[in-house]
């Protein structure tokens, strides 16, 4: 059943007794046991309580008592969100053995809304990476193509949803990591504006760009998986007051006259011909849905990669110093080899190669001498971007751009060149850069049948119209394909 529901759909056909919460539960776990051997979407898997939340869910609908909005619904969670009881290592050996004596404050709200979660999802090693390559446990591979990535970080998240292993997950996006694995894997993800959504549980990387997210397999569930796990928290001081709407009731809204942006930067991107083909049909199509084509500019968009990586870099040694004790500090030029030793003997904790060299990164970033130049600049670019970008979203209700520059690239493509990697998130780094909410929904295929994503971007808190163009635009896009091969029938 899971093949033909979405999240609203089988929390309705739960809550009017046509569906067991049980059964549904049931066939996630046997997706997952026939296929997560070779796609490793997961990390953990969590089946005895899965089951016994999906009875009770059963045993409430009998009684006739109220249920939560994702009731008796399979939901992923990525592994960089704490869960009580169970295994959290965020991707990296570092946290190995560890389990949380908490739940993440969005994990709490989901168990509150009924969902049953299966299980904890693959991911580059503490989010850092777009391929989910640096996971230290395992490779995730791309359902459509498993010689491809699924993209990163929240590849595993990714992977479970488009493969129906669950039919919503939850991902954390620093700079793009669940938009750009829901475009490589035909499924919808949300990034929504920071301070939407409490950070509290959920393991640092970059604390001004974190945010969590939700993945799902289409516009409707990403809102409704946001609906659960939005609004204000004790706990996090970041999380917004703001009210917190029925996400999921924009979908549908007429959008019709909304104005809508093309981001003249993000078109000379050095864009794959394939994603610029469907970006261009998406485009005509939104026109052809009423909306009115606007030409937008961005020009420091060209500096959103360095500043991306100087300012991200920079938090994270800073975030990272508490798992080991170790202070990555820099007083003199000498301290580069000090620190390189420092790093080396971290190895046998357990930090991969990409984290090490992030530390090394931001580390020197914040050092007295590249303070001034690479630091306090990148800072500054930072908010002309975010000036450039609102002050567009004054006349324009969104921006547009393809997700990513092309589609999911082979495993092991650019395994000695983190440089195309990074320049590989442009696209999805411009909104955490500037705090603002972006949806990636699927945008058809490359002839080869690989996934494409189209981005919607629009104003800090206004999710709701994104959703509105997302689900306008998901009803006419053409599909990549019903399920991925990989998915295999049951
Ligand atoms: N790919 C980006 C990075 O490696 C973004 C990752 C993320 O959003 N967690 O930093």
């Amino acid at each position: 059943m899971l093949e033909t529901e979405s999240i609203t759909t089988l929390a309705a056909r739960i809550a009017r007794g046509e569906v067991r919460a049980e059964d549904a539960c049931a066939e996630a776990f046997a997706r997952i046991r026939r296929s997560d051997g070779d796609l490793g979407a997961f990390l953990a898997l969590t089946e005895e309580g899965a089951l016994t939340a999906a009875r009770d869910v059963d045993r409430a609908r009998d009684e006739g008592r109220p249920l939560g909005a994702l009731a008796g619904v399979p939901i992923a969670l990525k592994d960089s969100l704490c869960t009580r009881g169970v295994p959290t290592t965020c991707g990296s050996r570092i946290l190995e053995g560890w389990t949380p004596p908490y739940d993440a404050t969005v994990v709490e709200r989901l168990r509150e809304a009924g969902a049953i979660l299966v299980g904890k999802t693959n991911m580059d090693e503490l989010g850092m990476g777009s391929s989910t390559e640096h996971s230290a446990f395992r490779v995730s591979r791309n359902p459509w193509d498993r010689g491809r990535t699924p993209g990163g970080s929240s590849g595993g998240s990714a992977v479970a949803v488009a493969t129906r292993m669950a039919l919503g997950a939850l991902g954390s996006d620093t700079g793009g990591s669940v938009r750009q694995p829901a475009a490589f894997t035909g499924t919808v993800g949300l990034k929504p504006t920071y301070g939407r959504v409490s950070r509290y549980g959920l393991v640092a990387f970059a604390s001004s760009l974190d945010q969590v997210g939700t993945l799902a397999t289409d516009v409707r569930g990403a809102g409704a998986l946001l609906t659960a796990i939005a609004g204000a928290d004790a706990r996090d001081s970041t999380a917004s007051a703001r009210g917190v709407p029925r996400f999921e009731d924009a979908c549908g809204r007429d959008v019709r006259g909304l104005r809508v942006g093309v981001l003249d930067e993000a078109q000379h991107a050095g864009l794959d011909p394939r994603a610029a083909e469907a970006f261009d049909r998406a485009v005509g199509e939104l026109g052809r849905l009423g909306c009115e084509i606007v030409r937008t500019s961005a020009p420091s968009l060209a500096h959103a990669v360095a500043t991306y990586y100087v300012l991200a870099t920079a938090e994270a040694s800073s975030n990272l110093a508490r798992f080991d004790g170790v202070r990555f500090g820099l007083r003199e030029r000498e301290g580069v080899r000090h620190l390189h030793e420092l790093i080396g003997k971290s190895r046998d904790h357990g930090f991969g190669a990409e984290v090490k060299r992030r530390i090394l990164l931001g580390t020197f970033v914040l050092s007295a001498d590249a303070f001034d130049s690479h630091y306090r600049k990148a800072q500054k670019v930072r908010r002309l971007l975010r000036d450039e970008l609102t002050r567009e979203l004054g006349r324009v209700d969104a921006l547009l751009s393809p997700t990513a520059p092309g589609p999911a690239p082979a495993l092991g493509d650019h395994a000695d060149d983190p440089l195309a990697v990074y320049l590989s998130d442009l696209l999805t780094l411009p909104a955490s850069l500037a705090g603002l909410p972006a949806l990636s929904v699927p945008c058809g295929a490359t002839p080869e049948g690989l996934p494409l994503g189209l981005q919607i971007m629009t104003r800090a808190f206004d999710e709701e119209t994104a959703l509105a163009l997302g689900h306008a635009y998901e009803r006419v896009a053409p599909l990549p394909g019903a399920l991925p091969p990989a998915a295999g029938a049951l």
